[in-house]
């Protein structure tokens, strides 16, 4: 008898929706495949919603919400207590089904896991977080508050690189306000969502409050032309974003759209040669390149790429490419086929564009990378020098593991260079230099900035937003601002029979 094949799941799982706090097969009649991609195997099938699944979904939000609503803050906050208990306890559990399905490494899942859980901390101080501010007479007899309350029921659309955290960004906060939530994840790692769902239902969140539609366009399409979705979150590439954001906004929806990015990296003259060289190396090929933070763009100034550069090349031959399962991996495979196509295009583009090409990723094999992995979805981390502003490779987010490097003379030059980019999301100095520093931080027109730090992800109480196309709408994510975008403040005026004068009053009421 032959040796069990470890690399081929023993059965095809069959992954459907969440609603009404159970498990809800898919009606549609629709599925898609779910990969493995260090194997390239089909390791599942997930239920690809249809309106009427939507609808049923909203339905279930819309009968708990009153109740979800009317509970005090704290024992909301009693329930996200117990879920991050549950969460801590199968932090290692999720992290090998990112794993599985998203195919990053191993210990990078665990940190996606663990940023995931910062947000649920954080709203376990939602009551905190809800007070509203009160004025004391502010005409004689009478007084003036706000307070905070949820929108009803309220959608999140994820993409598919955070499978657990980003998520997270989202439906922590809108519960806790007092919200129901629906999530639509992507349809490549679709696993994690329903296992968050068990894990909030054991914490003792009432069925309805969090629901899972599988699907992909029909099923956002469905959320957005909902008139009882009141808001819609999202997360996921540029056109996408703004699609939904106009969508949504067209039908009168709150919305928060995060789109597509292209991260810089600046390379200061006098910054510490081997740290860069670690922050870039990292920040490129963490993740194989598909975070929306992810550097793709090191700008070397000055002498910085003479430094550099062939500890850059060194450093990209050598990374160790594997199964994310293997402890030492530092990069996995690339999400799916379609993204493995994608970006072995792009790195074809930036040849025939005329940058030079030092490390090419498109000559890694798969079997290198383990037993089984011969079909995987795989690309080596790659390497281009003397890229320009006009060349494809530099102007689009490639979403994947190349990076391009770009020279310049100076520190204006850099910023000048990022300024010009449509988008805005993240960027890094590094320097020693506090004014340099300083001057950076200021003049760059983007949202989220790092010095000596190569992905500045804003800790849970921060908030989260890019600038220009890396972000439609005013609100950031999590943080105050997403406890913002989940509730809408009322203002209260209050008197007392014992302070009203007698008579109508026919002019504009002022202070008294
Ligand atoms: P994507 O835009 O393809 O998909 C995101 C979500 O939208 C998925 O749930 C998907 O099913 C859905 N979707 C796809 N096409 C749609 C359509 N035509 N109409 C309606 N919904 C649609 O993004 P992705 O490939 O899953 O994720 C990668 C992208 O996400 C990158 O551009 C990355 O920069 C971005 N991202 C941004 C941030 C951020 O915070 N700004 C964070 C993570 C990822």
């Amino acid at each position: 008898m032959n040796a069990p094949d470890k690399t081929r799941p023993a059965a095809i799982a069959s992954i459907g929706h969440w609603i009404g706090g159970r498990v809800a097969p898919g009606q549609s009649g629709r599925r898609a495949d779910v990969f493995n991609p260090a194997t390239g195997q089909v390791s599942g099938q997930v239920a690809l919603a249809n309106a009427g699944e939507v609808d049923a979904a909203v339905r279930a939000a819309q009968a708990a919400f009153p109740a979800w609503a009317d509970t005090p803050p704290i024992r909301r906050a009693r329930v996200m207590f117990k879920f991050l208990e549950l969460l801590n306890k199968h932090r290692d559990e999720l992290a090998h089904m990112i794993t599985a399905e998203h195919g990053k490494v191993f210990t990078d899942a665990q940190g996606e896991v663990t940023r995931g859980i910062d947000i649920v901390e954080f709203s376990c101080g939602i009551p905190q977080l809800l007070k509203g501010d009160y004025t004391d007479q502010v005409s004689t007899g009478i007084d003036n508050w706000t307070l905070r309350q949820p929108l009803g029921v309220v959608a999140g659309v994820t993409p598919f690189n955070f499978p657990v955290m980003v998520p997270m960004w989202m439906y922590p906060v809108a519960i806790a306000a007092g919200n129901c939530f629906i999530l639509k994840p992507s349809p490549l790692d679709p696993s994690a969502a329903i296992r968050m769902a068990e894990l909030l239902k054991e914490a003792g969140l009432p069925d309805g409050v969090f629901s899972v539609v599988q699907g992909d366009k029909d099923a956002v399409d469905a959320l957005l032309e909902h008139p009882g979705v009141s808001a819609i979150s999202f997360v996921g590439s540029t056109a996408i974003a703004q699609k939904i954001y106009e969508t949504g906004a067209r039908h009168g929806k709150r919305v928060q759209a995060l789109g597509g990015a292209k991260n810089h990296m600046v390379v200061m003259p006098d910054a510490d040669m081997d740290q860069a060289v670690d922050a870039l190396i990292g920040s490129a090929f963490g993740s194989a390149g598909e975070r929306c933070m992810a550097i793709s763009v090191g700008i070397l100034v000055g002498n910085a790429a003479d430094q550099i550069m062939d500890k850059l090349k060194e450093r990209t031959l050598t990374l160790k490419v594997k199964n994310g399962e293997e402890l030492d991996a530092e990069m996995g495979p690339i999400v799916s086929k379609v993204a493995q196509e994608r970006i072995t295009g792009y790195i074809g583009q930036g040849e025939k564009e005329g940058a030079k090409l030092l490390v090419d990723g498109r000559k890694f094999q798969g079997a290198k990378a383990g037993a089984g992995c011969d079909n995987g979805f795989w690309i080596g981390g790659t390497l281009f020098d003397g890229v320009t502003p006009d060349m494809k490779i530099y102007q689009e987010e490639i979403f994947g593991p190349v990076l391009g490097c770009v020279r310049a003379k100076d520190l204006k030059e850099a910023v000048d260079l990022i300024n010009a980019h449509e988008y805005g999301n993240g960027v890094s100095l590094f320097t020693r230099d506090g004014n340099t520093a300083r001057e950076f931080s200021r003049r760059v027109q983007v949202g989220m900035v790092g010095v000596n730090v190569p992905i500045p992800v804003p800790m849970a109480w921060h908030g989260f937003g890019g600038w220009k196309k890396s972000l439609f709408g005013d609100m950031h994510a999590y943080g105050e601002e997403g406890v913002r975008f989940y509730t809408k403040q009322k203002s209260i005026m209050q008197r007392w029979p014992e302070s009203i004068s007698k008579g109508a009053e026919f002019a504009m009421p002022t202070a008294k």
